[in-house]
């Protein structure tokens, strides 16, 4: 939605706010068969991919988002090989996993082909490891496939959706939590974006309540800054198959063989540490 002449407004009506970037103009829009994909040319924040009216990934500040959905998990496990993405289409999460040299195969299973096709024109850095021989895509419904996946194949499964709106909506339930917990192995874990702690704590007790209904032995919500969504304070939360949510493989942490921007040992465990009214308030 734009307000205003040179500036791309997202209104989030139920918390009653909206975030602008000043825009030199619209350079792509695509209507596929699931949703509005358009992406903004902004001045200072480079591109902006934006899915039926929210805003999605920008050039300026996507590492914030793609490093926390991605490394965390990772360095929970403790030798992660076969990771299952759902969503993901901009591919910048794909491309996180891969910098892992110890994981074997990363299959990306997004809805929307139309996604990946504007992030491969205007994200192309975020698409860098789209051929890792190691990497996979599909352009499928990642609720089906989940369903359909051979028990036990995965070590992690990152649910890197959309909000619970339209084709996200499924990724948000005990049924689809279900076909997660079989399809991964015994020390599989599960990570998903789960909106932010500001405006969705509901939402976020029913996702922590569904992941332990639907088998998951413990989870664990993670917050990080995530300046281009509603509040600009966001959330994932861990899951786990068997046992409790450790605080991760410190010393491979501190010992990464690659860069990152905002990830490092000190955002891990600020991540994980729980502000007092989350302490209070999460479930499960
Ligand atoms: N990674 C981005 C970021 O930096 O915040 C945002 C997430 S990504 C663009 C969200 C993706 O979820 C979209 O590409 C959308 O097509 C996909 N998606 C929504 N519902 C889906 C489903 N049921 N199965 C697979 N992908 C789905």
């Amino acid at each position: 939605m734009s307000l205003g002449k040179g500036w791309f407004t997202e209104v989030y009506e139920q918390g009653g706010s909206a975030f602008s970037l000043k825009i030199k103009g619209k350079v792509h829009e695509y209507q596929s068969r699931f949703q509005k994909i358009e992406v903004y040319e902004t001045e200072t924040y480079g591109y902006l991919m934006v899915i039926d009216g929210c805003t999605m990934v920008s050039t300026r500040e996507n590492f914030f988002y793609h490093e926390m959905i991605a490394h965390p998990v990772l360095f929970t496990h403790p030798r992660p090989r076969r990771v299952l993405i759902i969503g993901g289409g901009d591919c910048g999460t794909l491309r996180e996993v891969l910098k892992h040299p110890g994981v074997e195969l990363a299959q990306q299973v997004d809805i929307d082909e139309g996604v990946t096709r504007a992030a491969e024109q205007y994200f192309p850095e975020l698409c860098a490891s789209n051929n890792d021989p190691r990497a996979e895509l599909y352009f499928e419904d990642g609720i089906k496939w989940a369903a359909e996946a051979d028990a036990g194949f995965y070590d992690i499964i990152i649910v890197d959706g959309t909000d619970p709106v339209g084709p996200g909506e499924g990724l948000f339930n005990e049924a689809f939590y279900r076909s997660c917990v079989r399809a991964l192995g015994k020390d599989g874990l599960l990570v998903q974006q789960t909106e932010s702690p500001l405006y969705h704590m509901k939402l976020l007790n029913d996702v922590r309540l569904a992941m332990k209904s639907a088998g998951f032995t413990g989870v664990h919500t993670l917050t990080f800054p995530q300046p281009i969504y509603p509040s600009g304070w966001w959330t994932a939360t861990i899951a786990t198959r068997s046992g409790a949510i450790t605080g991760g493989r410190e010393q491979d942490i501190l010992k990464k063989p690659f860069e990152t921007v905002y990830y490092n040992l000190d955002m891990h465990r600020a991540a994980l540490a729980q502000p007092e009214f989350m302490k209070r308030e999460l479930k499960g």
